[in-house]
């Protein structure tokens, strides 16, 4: 049996010629655009301005590979953390996280992931494959619809904070920010969009070459380098010297500040000399830091730092005019929080 393309794998120019070729008018293109990006429909026969011969057409050559809600749980505050079921059966994780001021999507990137943070329960499932383009623009528009839905207000953001590490899926990571951004998709604006990633330097040079305009958040977590590849060991390989050249190419070409996320442990990176580290790494390049409460996941001893040691880092992060906020987490009932999303049911 021949499996059917997904449409939505195909961009308008592939589309106009495979109707031309197919004695189909050219402007039909524009409209099946529409059904399958703006109204984001789930089967063919639901375009009501498309001729039943151009339908029977597509449902013989394509099948739209919408996702599918497996699971929706909500969190005390409010998060809501679904679980949703891929063409292939494949699971991820993507969530609507409420706040007073925004209601944020946090979407996956990929089917696991490829690096082994110590701390990160994703890390813990292997990589199976990276998600199509359709298959992260659906999880936005999944949340816009649930932020419409149980709050009766608009999505305002979306972070590439789920599963899996976006710039080893930068191509079609770039493609559902297209998509996202565009009339013809969701038209949100790309300031309203953090990618966060472990830190592929290459990556991070190359994005940077492309223009984009989105914000960038870096999972730094230790600004010294053997403290790092300690517990994230892809360090090795591509270690803080080289992230933070990435950074100032990134910086120089995008005039966009980098947001640090930074965990505080107990017994890990609580030391003066951690404190120290971090600002001479933060001078370096105009940034912040977003400290990150630590979610504690199965199997693992990592312990938050106390709320003394916290202060203490934004302390002396200020008095070196550097911005410095703590990130409260949500959802954690739920393990919808950073770094807890692993498919446990
Ligand atoms: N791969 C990307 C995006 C996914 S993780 C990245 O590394 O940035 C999103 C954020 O959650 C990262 O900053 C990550 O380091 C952090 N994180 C991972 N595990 C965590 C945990 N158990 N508690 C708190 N934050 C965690």
């Amino acid at each position: 049996m021949v499996t059917k393309k997904d449409i939505r794998s195909l961009n308008e120019d592939q589309l106009k010629e495979i109707l031309i070729s197919n004695s189909f008018k050219a402007f039909r293109t524009k409209q099946i655009i529409h059904w399958i990006w703006k109204k984001s429909v789930h089967g063919f026969d639901e375009m009501t301005n498309i001729p039943s011969n151009l339908i029977k057409f597509l449902e013989e050559n394509f099948v739209i590979n919408n996702i599918q809600i497996d699971r929706m749980q909500k969190s005390s505050d409010g998060t809501i953390k679904n679980a949703i079921k891929l063409f292939d059966g494949h699971i991820v994780e993507c969530v609507l996280i409420p706040t007073k001021d925004r209601i944020t999507a946090c979407v996956s990137s990929q089917v696991g992931c490829s690096l082994n943070c110590k701390f990160c329960a994703t890390a813990k499932l292997e990589r199976m494959r990276n998600l199509n383009p359709d298959e992260i623009y659906d999880q936005v528009v999944l949340i816009r619809q649930q932020s419409e839905e149980y709050f009766d207000r608009p999505l305002t953001n979306i972070v590439f904070m789920g599963m899996g590490e976006p710039l080893m899926n930068y191509k079609n990571v770039l493609k559902s920010i297209e998509k996202i951004t565009s009339k013809s998709g969701l038209g949100i604006s790309q300031k309203r969009i953090v990618v966060s990633t472990s830190g592929v330097p290459k990556m991070i040079k190359k994005i940077a070459d492309l223009g984009v305009k989105f914000k960038l958040a870096v999972s730094l977590h230790s600004a010294i380098n053997e403290k790092r590849t300690s517990i994230m060991p892809f360090n090795e390989k591509m270690n803080l010297s080289e992230l933070q050249e990435s950074l100032n190419y990134w910086y120089k070409k995008t005039k966009e500040i980098i947001t640090y996320e930074y965990v505080v442990w107990e017994g890990v990176n609580d030391t003066d000399a951690d404190i120290s580290a971090l600002v001479e790494f933060c001078k370096k390049i105009p940034s912040k830091v977003n400290l990150i409460q630590y979610n504690n996941i199965d199997g693992e001893n990592f312990v938050q730092a106390s709320s003394h040691i916290l202060s203490k880092y934004i302390k002396i992060l200020e008095s070196n005019k550097i911005k410095a906020t703590i990130r409260k987490s949500r959802g954690q009932d739920i393990d919808a929080a950073c770094g807890q999303l692993a498919n446990k049911s």
